[in-house]
């Protein structure tokens, strides 16, 4: 039946699911999941020679494209010297340097190795500055998979229809409050931080509404919440100075991921020093990690962060413009009804009239039965979508218009297929 299908099949006897992470599972879009062999800018080759223009890039990270020169040659410049040591290094100080005068008002950042660790760390620090237990957390929005903010989450929570997760206990949510997107809550006096994707981009791509992440700096202020951006998939991406810079509200603390470690485990956080400085050693909060700050992360990171001047980003919002365009006139000469609502270069695919502003109305339109089909029509002819109608879609710098022009008559076959598979 094929390389794919072998691995797959071997990968069902000792990994669970036969995946270390439940998107990659074909589960909502049914199938088998390729297993990658290499990589190359805007390509993957799969383990049957088959060659995909990668729209996942890893859910983010791969901002420059898979294997980047400058990023491979820097990571193996890092690896010969020792891969960790247990000790400080300058290679932390430059990236974290970096970091600071890049995003306006964050003054201090610890690096951890995963999303996940930055946001259940930024969590634990807001409570113990703070000396309360409450969190607000939006509907459709995912940070990670720390306990407490497993609640409503977007990504794969939402792709395997599940509205909490098993083995949560109640006592690790009970201080956790879930509100939809796009709304300011009311907050009060036990609130000790409100965290949000500034651009939700775990349910396809929504955008905040004009005044929402206003409105959520000054509930906070209100009650003396700390307001916490994670900004995992939107920093160094949708801006030098993400949301910040493109939105003009500060929070007091940042959540960083994916772009910010270039292709190999990274997290970060940080924000104010009179906040930051409640970290051990400094403070009574304690956070750690073997192999935080690692010598080839912090190379790769250092060496993504370095390629990205302003340019770039306009380059790439240009890109994924020309994209969404193409992509939304493919599928709806086909007769499908798309939307593809863009922040910066960051897409969603939606199939339906209108964009939706919150989770509810995501899920909708997510779970109306056309993105597998949409999904599976591309991926036969070579074009590598996540396979979860939640997930954002990622051009990267690779993807220049050759590349762009490909997919977009890959895309207007896709939808040609698919149109007279649903209406035959
Ligand atoms: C991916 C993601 C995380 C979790 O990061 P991991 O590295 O997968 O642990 C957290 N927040 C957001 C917004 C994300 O997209």
């Amino acid at each position: 039946m094929g390389a794919n299908f072998d691995l797959f099949e071997r990968a069902q006897r000792v990994i669970p699911g036969g995946v270390n992470s439940p998107v990659r599972a074909f589960g909502s879009v049914g199938g088998t999941p390729y297993f990658v062999d290499r990589a190359d800018g805007p390509y993957l080759w799969d383990a049957e020679g088959r060659r995909y223009i990668d729209y996942v890039q890893s859910y983010g990270p791969g901002i420059l494209g898979h294997a980047h020169p400058a990023v491979v040659e820097a990571v193996t410049r890092a690896a010969s010297a020792g891969t960790t040591y247990g000790a400080p290094t300058e290679a932390e100080v430059v990236l974290a340097e970096m970091v600071v005068e890049r995003i306006a008002g964050l003054e201090s950042v610890r690096f951890v190795s995963s999303g996940t660790e930055a946001t259940m760390s930024a969590i634990r620090l807001a409570r113990g500055a703070t000396g309360r237990s409450g969190i607000v957390k939006f509907a459709g929005c995912y940070h990670g998979h720390a306990d407490a903010l497993l609640a409503a989450g977007g990504s794969g929570v939402a792709n395997q229809g599940l509205s909490g997760c098993d083995g949560v206990t109640s006592g690790a949510v009970a201080d956790t409050i879930v509100a939809p997107y796009n709304v300011v809550p009311v907050l009060d006096d036990g609130v000790a931080a409100v965290i949000v994707e500034p651009v939700a981009a775990n349910m396809g791509l929504v955008a905040p509404l004009g005044g929402f992440l206003e409105g959520l700096r000054t509930a906070c202020d209100e009650v003396g919440a700390l307001l916490i951006f994670d900004e995992v998939i939107t920093g160094f991406r949708l801006a030098q100075g993400g949301a910040v810079e493109q939105f003009g509200v500060t929070p007091d603390l940042w959540c960083f991921g994916k772009v910010i470690g270039g292709g190999l485990p990274v997290g970060a956080f940080g924000g104010r020093w009179e906040v930051m400085e409640n970290l051990a050693p400094l403070g009574g909060v304690y956070q750690g990690g073997t192999l935080s700050g690692n010598p080839l992360a912090m190379a790769a990171g250092r060496t993504t962060l370095e390629l990205l001047d302003d340019g770039q980003f306009d380059r790439l919002a240009a890109t994924a413009t020309r994209l969404a365009n193409g992509l939304t006139d493919a599928f709806t000469s086909a007769g499908l009804s798309a939307v593809m609502p863009r922040v910066g270069s960051l897409l969603g695919l939606y199939f339906g009239e209108r964009a939706p502003t919150d989770f509810d109305e995501a899920k909708v339109l997510a779970d109306n039965g056309m993105y597998p089909k949409v999904f599976h029509a591309l991926l036969e002819r070579g074009v590598a979508l996540a396979p979860g109608a939640y997930e954002a879609i990622f051009p990267s710098l690779a993807h220049n218009e050759t590349v762009i022009e490909e997919t977009i008559e890959i895309a207007a076959e896709a939808a040609l297929a698919v149109s007279v598979l649903t209406t035959s």
